[in-house]
C-alpha cells in the first residue's frame, strides 16, 4: 500500500542534497525531481566529462556504455541470476505485489482504498492519514486498521519469491511502500527491509514519543479501544508514516544502496509516489532495471540504453513466469508450504 508523501518533497529534498557530498559530485541532468544519482544519458555525460585521463581511469561503469549495449531480456537476466552474475539485488515494490493477498491499491478509481471510504464520515479521504486529523479524531484510522493489521493478510508468491532472494543471499535490500507487512510475515528480516511508508510493527505515543511495540496498538484496536500511553496518556500512534510525517531514517540508506545493486528489481508500483518514485534513477548506469508490473512505468517507458527490461501484467504471473525460468519452482513451492504451516502451528497454539 502506498501512502502519499508530497509533503516531505522539500525536507526530503534537503536531506539528500546535505547528506551526499559524492552524489552531489556526480549529479548531471535527470529527469528525477529530487536530483537522485541518475540512471540517464545526462547522468553518465557528465561523468565521462570529468574522465581526464581517458575512460582507464573512468569507473567500470561507465565503460561499460562506452559501447553499444543489446537489449536485456527477461530470460538473460534469469540466467545471469543463476550464474551468479547478480548478487547484490535491489527491490522497489508497491501496493501491486499485495493485491493478490487481497489488499486494495490505495488509489485505485473503483477498488482503491480511498474509494471507499464514504462511510467514514471523513472531510476528504486523505484526512485518514492526516497527523493532525488523527490527532483530533483517532477513530477512523483506528477503525481502518483493523482492517489493515498484519496478520489479517497472508503473503503470496510475489512475497516469497523475495524470501527467497534473501535466503540464496543475493537481496541487497527490499524497499516498500506498503505497510501490510507482508514482507516480514513472508519472513524476510527486518534488515533487510526499508519500509519506506513506516510499519505497524511498532508504535509511538504522539505525546511523550515513548516506544511501544506494534502490539499495543493492535491489542487495543481490536479491542476496539483507543489505544494511550501509559506513561502520559497521550494517543498512541503505529510507526507508519502519515502526512506531515518525515520518512523513516532508513530511507537514507539509500545513499549507499543503489551505488551498489548490481541489479534492480521493481515490482507492483506506479512509480507515482515522491520520494519512493525517484529511487529508481539512483542506480548506477551500467545497472540493468526489471519492472514486473500490469503497464509500463516510469524509465521503462523509455528502453533507448536496452538495460530496461519489462514483464508486464498480473505482478504474481511475472513473478511465476521469473521463478520458472530461474528454475525455483519448487523452492518457492515448498517456502510457501513450510512457512503456512508454521502460521498454522502459531494459530493453533493462539487460536
Ligand atoms: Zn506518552
Amino acid at each position: 500500500m502506498a501512502l502519499l508523501c508530497v509533503s516531505y518533497q522539500s525536507s526530503i529534498k534537503k536531506m539528500v542534497l546535505v547528506a551526499s557530498s559524492q552524489l552531489q559530485r556526480v549529479r548531471g541532468i535527470h529527469d528525477s525531481p529530487f536530483q537522485l544519482p541518475s540512471h540517464t544519458d545526462g547522468h553518465r555525460t557528465s561523468l565521462l566529462s570529468g574522465c581526464k585521463s581517458g575512460l582507464q581511469s573512468c569507473p567500470s561503469w561507465v565503460r561499460a556504455h562506452s559501447t553499444k549495449s543489446s537489449s536485456l531480456s527477461i530470460t538473460d537476466v534469469a540466467e545471469k541470476i543463476k550464474e551468479g552474475f547478480y548478487r547484490r539485488i535491489l527491490v522497489m515494490a508497491g501496493a501491486g505485489i499485495s493485491t493478490d493477498s487481497g489488499i486494495p491499491d490505495f488509489r485505485s478509481p473503483t477498488s482503491g482504498l480511498f474509494s471507499k471510504l464514504q462511510d467514514y464520515s471523513l472531510p476528504y479521504p486523505e484526512a485518514i492519514f492526516d497527523l493532525s486529523y488523527f490527532l483530533h479524531e483517532p477513530s477512523p484510522f483506528l477503525r481502518l486498521s483493523q482492517e489493515l493489521l498484519p496478520g489479517r493478510h497472508r503473503p503470496n508468491s510475489a512475497h516469497y519469491f523475495l524470501r527467497l532472494l534473501h535466503d540464496k543471499g543475493i537481496l541487497l535490500r527490499l524497499y516498500t511502500q506498503n505497510i501490510d507487512g507482508l514482507e516480514r510475515a513472508a519472513g524476510i528480516p527486518a534488515e533487510k527491509l526499508v519500509e519506506a511508508h513506516g510499519t505497524f510493527a511498532s508504535s509511538t505515543c504522539t505525546m511523550c514519543l515513548k516506544e511501544y511495540p506494534g502490539e499495543t496498538f493492535s491489542d487495543a484496536v481490536t479491542k476496539s479501544q483507543v489505544p494511550r500511553c501509559s506513561a502520559c496518556g497521550g494517543l498512541i500512534k503505529p510507526d507508519i508514516v502519515f502526512f506531515g510525517e518525515q520518512l523513516p531514517a532508513r530511507f537514507f540508506l539509500h545513499l549507499t544502496d543503489f551505488p551498489r545493486a548490481d541489479l534492480l528489481l521493481v515490482m507492483g508500483t506506479s512509480l507515482e509516489v515522491e520520494p519512493f518514485a525517484s529511487l529508481v534513477y539512483a542506480v548506477r548506469g551500467s545497472t540493468p532495471r526489471v519492472l514486473i508490473n500490469r503497464d509500463p512505468v516510469g524509465p521503462f517507458l523509455d528502453n533507448s540504453d536496452g538495460l530496461n527490461v519489462m514483464e508486464l501484467g498480473e505482478v504474481t504471473s511475472g513473478v511465476k513466469r521469473l521463478v520458472h525460468l530461474l528454475g525455483w519452482e519448487r523452492e518457492l513451492e515448498e517456502l510457501e508450504k513450510n512457512t503456512k504451516n508454521i502460521d498454522k502451528t502459531t494459530e493453533d497454539l493462539h487460536p
